[in-house]
């Protein structure tokens, strides 16, 4: 427990002087103490103490006898939540160039206990990802696997390999029915750039895999590549062609985009297919990344649509990188991104994290327990896991997240520069996975986040 924060005081169980009979053995390894536990799946949200046994819960209670637990954690003033669930995560490093962040960088460090990474990996490079990704990280990772044979290889670099002609129905079924530990979803695309090619083919091929594996289709929705030479696309015909395809479950991204072609129109509407689709069971998820307007995220929930998970969406293209040579210019409009200053990341925050995207919605008036549930309980239901991870119900691995609140006033950027205050920011101190304290140390937090 040498990992433990300078702020959380740890109280050893003192043992009884001259027992009369042997004590019994603590019934709980770790139990923490007094913080408001906030668990969406279980209708929880009150002062409870959390008692941890073999690296799983054991009980969630009013309170929590000293002698029966044999370390304990004061985490008073604290928000105790379920290890929180990063939906939209880029974490095959090494493989996916500068896009690809080192796991436990978003995830564990940055208290979040879950990372789903979008498109990385290939059916063909699948077994790789779990080889040197997954099993190495702290953090619980798993993929949505790639639409495309190539994934996301060197950050998605050559549009011309995104088309049809990348897809193979037969390898993404057999990648999904091999890995079901792992492959959660197919990552696809609905955007401008590839539309200008290849109309919708590449998203019916994903529907294909999907509705024979039984698994969902996570869609990147808004422009993304730029057309193809020599034509030009009215970007808002994208969503009625895209929406027919989706079964409840799929998953639509990027809402708040500040790009054209996703849920808010060129007069500024939200598409009314996009209600239909809500309504059938499609769900939406963030995907913050370099996409978020504050504009396009007041119109859409002005508009009713709420999404029903976070998504983080950091990847090296929306931080400031280090200057290690690394850093390779951006994708998302090669003409535009690769005249950019590098050391002026897309995203707006220099740096950003799941816990800071809470912190955005919270400012936009979202309400805090309904921000708990999208990264928890929510996001273990768009990866089939519901009852799994997400929960602090009874006999599930002990995966918790610690959060402080802090009040005071920041000043949050969008990814166009506009400002909006917060008067509240949660900061993670620590995360359990199975039991074992990790520390919140990831220079992924706060540090473009001034008072
Ligand atoms: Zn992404």
């Amino acid at each position: 427990m040498l990992l433990l924060m300078k702020r959380t005081k740890i109280v050893k169980r003192r043992p009884r002087a001259r027992p009369t009979s042997p004590a019994p053995a603590p019934r709980f390894d770790l139990v923490l103490r007094g913080g408001r536990v906030i668990d969406p799946s279980q209708s929880l949200d009150g002062v409870h103490d959390v008692g941890i046994r073999d690296g799983k819960i054991a009980a969630v209670l009013p309170a929590i006898e000293k002698r029966d637990g044999r370390e304990s954690l004061d985490v008073r003033d604290r928000l105790v939540v379920p290890g929180l669930i990063d939906t939209h995560a880029h974490v095959y490093q090494h493989v996916t160039g500068a896009f690809g962040m080192n796991p436990d960088l978003v995830g564990i460090r940055s208290g979040v206990t879950t990372v789903v990474d979008q498109g990385g990996a290939s059916p063909l490079t699948i077994q790789g990802f779990r080889k040197f990704i997954v099993e190495p990280a702290v953090t619980r990772v798993f993929s949505f696997v790639s639409n495309y044979l190539v994934g996301g290889l060197v950050g998605h670099r050559y549009t011309e390999l995104y088309g049809p002609h990348g897809v193979n129905v037969r390898e993404t079924i057999a990648a999904i029915e091999g890995n079901r530990d792992l492959v959660k979803g197919i990552k696809a695309h609905a955007e401008v750039g590839g539309y200008s090619r290849w109309g919708i083919e590449t998203l019916k091929l994903a529907k294909e895999a999907s509705r024979a594996t039984n698994v969902p289709v996570y869609v990147h929705l808004g422009r993304l590549w730029r057309e193809a030479d020599g034509t030009r696309i009215d970007p808002d015909v994208v969503v009625p062609e895209m929406v027919p395809l989706l079964d409840p479950g799929d998953i639509i991204a990027h809402p708040f985009t500040k790009n054209t072609g996703a849920f808010v129109s060129r007069e500024g509407q939200v598409h009314p297919m996009l209600f239909e689709a809500v309504e059938k069971g499609v769900r939406v998820d963030i995907g913050r990344g370099g996409h978020l307007s504050f504009a396009a995220a007041r119109s859409v929930l002005d508009a009713g649509i709420v999404p029903f998970t976070v998504g983080a969406d950091v990847h090296g293209y929306t931080i400031r990188r280090p200057g290690d040579g690394s850093w390779d210019g951006g994708y998302f409009d090669e003409r535009g991104a690769t005249r950019r200053d590098p050391a002026r990341p897309i995203g707006g925050a220099s740096v950003f994290s799941l816990v800071q995207v809470m912190n955005e919605l919270l400012a936009l008036g979202l309400a805090l327990p309904h921000v708990i549930r999208m990264v928890t309980a929510n996001a273990a239901m768009m990866l089939g896991l519901e009852g799994e991870i997400g929960t602090l119900a009874p006999g599930v691995a002990a995966d918790v997240t610690v959060l402080a609140r802090d009040v005071g006033s920041w000043s949050l950027e969008d990814s166009v520069g506009v400002q909006l205050t917060a008067t509240e920011r949660l900061r993670p101190e620590f995360a359990l996975k199975a039991g074992r304290l990790h520390r919140a140390d990831s220079p992924l937090l706060f540090e473009s986040a001034a008072a």
